[in-house]
């Protein structure tokens, strides 16, 4: 039986036409499309600047160098997250400091954020996770308040709106990742936007080993020279993806309504069976549904979250657990001294939580099959 997959990439006509136009051009990378799609990603988002790279890894990099985090500096992030949230400070000789979520949506906890405070802390990094944003009026105060860097990792979020705000003008630096399970793909890459141009021009160098954009214009102008004014990387895009980008871009919005609308038949359908409780929406916002996150729980002769796992694997439909709290990573515990009962409501529900498929081609039949395979493993 084909597995019906947690997340999925869509790539039509359009899409095969951008990037085949481009690789027929004389710029397969630095050319045009970068900006184009930078410039499109900003006014998608209501930044004022966009900075494309080559994967939402090198983005969060990239904003954490721009803020200014070096060795020795401690970095707030929440225990439910990827790797990369954390790995970014590390590769700057940073600490990350992971504290705990939410119970209900699993957000980073604002009490935890403000106990981990110290004086050696330099930013936070929140993440919107399975496409909610945080909450950005209690982050932004706290930030303000100790004179730290508010860093958004929008990996899931790219769409969603916090109170009448996008996401990408609720903090510092905002990241966004374009691997295909995210919500527009160029195969790998991301992008940073920001309203600070100090900070984007920054970022621009990093993405480029550091060379002075403007003396490198002025190279091309005739001069063989260029500076390296500070520490930088190839962190580039090329153009072919930008132009997938910028293809897949125009698609977002109608895409997004499809998940939105995948996520309601799914809390309507939980609504009636017990044991399985979506996680909780804030009011005063639009979640995007990258994942759609629900709770197992056990009680009774109602199968665990492991049994109910394995059932629907057999049964072709691709579940994931995102994700196994940071602190439990052996790489963590043993470089960072971080460890088991660190951070207890991540952890625990780390034991019940399950990502159901969710993505704009899938099909209601897709979505009833599901819920009727579900209510009938949890109700024998
Ligand atoms: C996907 C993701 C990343 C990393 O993005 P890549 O493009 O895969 O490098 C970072 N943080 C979160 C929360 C993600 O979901």
């Amino acid at each position: 039986m084909p597995l019906i997959p947690y997340g999925r990439h869509q790539i039509d006509r359009s899409d095969i036409d951008a990037v085949v136009d481009v690789l027929q051009s004389d710029w397969l990378t630095t050319g045009a499309k970068i900006g184009e799609f930078e410039a499109a990603l900003a006014r998608y988002t209501g930044a004022s600047q966009a900075v494309a790279v080559s994967s939402g890894t090198a983005a969060l990099h990239c904003a954490a160098y721009s803020v200014g985090i070096e060795p020795g500096d401690e970095v707030i992030v929440p225990a439910i997250t990827f790797a990369a949230t954390a790995n970014c400070v590390i590769a700057l000789g940073g600490k990350p400091v992971i504290v705990d979520v939410e119970p209900d949506t699993l957000l980073i906890d604002m009490g935890s954020v403000e106990t981990h405070i110290t004086s050696r802390t330099r930013a936070i990094i929140a993440v919107d996770y399975a496409g909610q944003p945080c909450d950005y009026t209690a982050l932004r105060a706290l930030a303000d308040k100790h004179n730290i860097s508010l860093i958004s990792d929008a990996c899931h979020a790219l769409g969603a709106r916090f109170e009448e705000k996008s996401v990408g003008q609720l903090a510092d630096a905002t990241v966004f990742s374009f691997h295909p399970v995210k919500h527009i793909t160029t195969g790998e890459g991301g992008a940073i936007v920001t309203d600070d141009p100090e900070l984007a021009s920054r970022m621009r160098r990093f993405r480029n080993h550091g060379i002075d954009a403007d003396l490198h214009q002025r190279s091309n102008a005739g001069t063989w020279f260029y500076e390296v004014v500070d520490l930088g990387f190839n962190y580039r895009l090329t153009d072919f993806q930008c132009a997938l980008g910028l293809s897949q871009l125009e698609k977002i919005e109608q895409w997004i309504s499809r998940r939105r609308n995948i996520a309601r038949q799914y809390d309507r359908a939980f609504g009636t069976i017990d044991a399985i409780q979506p996680l909780a929406v804030k009011k005063d916002g639009r979640h995007v549904y990258h994942l759609y996150v629900v709770q197992v729980n056990r009680s009774g002769s109602l199968k665990s979250r492991a049994e109910l796992f394995s059932a629907l694997r057999d049964k072709g439909i691709g579940v994931n657990v995102h994700y196994i709290p940071l602190n439990l990573h052996p790489y963590y515990q043993n470089h960072l001294g971080a460890r088991n009962g660190q951070c207890p409501v991540a952890e625990t529900a780390y034991e019940n939580i399950l990502s159901l498929p969710i993505f704009p081609a899938m099909s209601d039949a897709d979505v009833d099959y599901i819920v009727e395979t579900i209510a009938q493993l949890m109700n024998r």
